[in-house]
């Protein structure tokens, strides 16, 4: 029987909702989040969003088994509650509930951390079966471990092919553990989180604080000024520092990096020869890939919810 899923990805600026029929994409369409208006208006602009891309697929709400959802923050297993991340509007709310009910609709929600769905989409249908070719484990035997180098900073880790989540769905954080201690304050309420470092928003401050100048993350680096070159080393620098602190706590078989800042060339120069080089377990070497998926990945991953109707 023909089952229908419905992948949302949920960001801080575009929410993005895509139908997979029998594990197949077959529609995808963004709208801006807009969180400024609420949560309330995200709520009922998703909902429409949801049934205008599903009416491109001859489809109704009726037809549809599962939705699949990916927050920008942490998701209480036990609760839906998301506890923390960087977009306010959706801290204390229970996402799954209110949408079910603003669509009227009796069909399973689940929700998860976003950065865990894009982890899960990579090892299962991108950089996981890059691995298998050259390694010969199965996605469902890797260790996989998903970066999102973005607006904001976050992690995946996949182990056997499931998302490792921790008691409250805080067990990925890797943005918030610290690259340098009593460094910049962080939202979380830490200083010197690695999240500060990493994201696209940091490397624009940096130029800023040194030339005046405002570029975007990705203009940095193709910069040749004295400045520029400093700002793009510290940033190698301080990847391989958090890729080894990662190593040590997980021992992986490979990294893959998404969000903005991942398409940047530069940030994979030498950095597999490095972290060979130093990581804890003589004679190990993790491999770091772009991602494979490329845009689709958070609606993948979110669809991916339900995996006894994706796989
Ligand atoms: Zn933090």
């Amino acid at each position: 029987m023909e089952k229908t899923i419905i992948g949302l990805d949920i960001g801080g600026t575009k929410m993005e909702a895509a139908i997979f029929i029998n594990g197949q994409e077959v529609s995808r369409a963004r709208i801006p989040t807009d969180r400024d208006l609420g949560y309330q208006s995200v709520l009922e602009r998703l909902s429409k969003h949801i049934l205008t891309t599903l009416e491109s697929t001859n489809k109704g709400l009726g037809d549809v088994s599962g939705i699949g959802v990916g927050l920008p923050g942490t998701i209480d297993p036990k609760t839906s509650l998301m506890i923390n991340g960087n977009s306010e509007i959706f801290i204390n709310k229970n996402f799954s509930k209110d949408l079910k009910s603003i669509l009227n609709a009796n069909i399973e929600i689940r929700t998860a951390n976003d950065a865990n769905l894009f982890a899960l989409a990579e090892v299962h249908r991108g950089a996981g079966l890059k691995f298998a070719a050259e390694s010969g484990i199965s996605p469902n035997e890797q260790i996989g471990i998903g970066i999102i180098l973005g607006t904001g900073n976050g992690g995946g880790v996949i182990i056997n092919g499931e998302a490792y989540i921790g008691r409250h769905g805080g067990g990925a954080e890797v943005g918030h553990h610290v690259l340098y201690s009593n460094g910049r304050p962080c939202y979380c309420g830490r200083l010197g989180c690695a999240e500060q470092y990493l994201c696209g928003p940091s490397i624009e401050a940096s130029y800023k604080s040194k030339t005046g100048l405002t570029l975007r993350a990705s203009e940095v680096f193709e910069e040749t000024n004295e400045s520029a070159r400093q700002i793009q080393n510290q940033y190698q620098e301080d990847l391989l520092e958090f890729l080894m602190n990662l190593c040590t706590l997980f021992d992986p078989d490979y990294f893959v990096l998404g969000g903005g800042i991942s398409t940047i060339e530069k940030i994979y120069e030498n950095i597999e020869e490095k972290l060979w080089a130093g990581v804890f377990v003589k004679g190990s070497k993790p491999r770091v890939y772009k991602h494979q998926i490329g845009d689709s990945a958070g609606v993948l991953g979110a669809a991916m919810l339900f995996k006894e109707h994706m796989l």
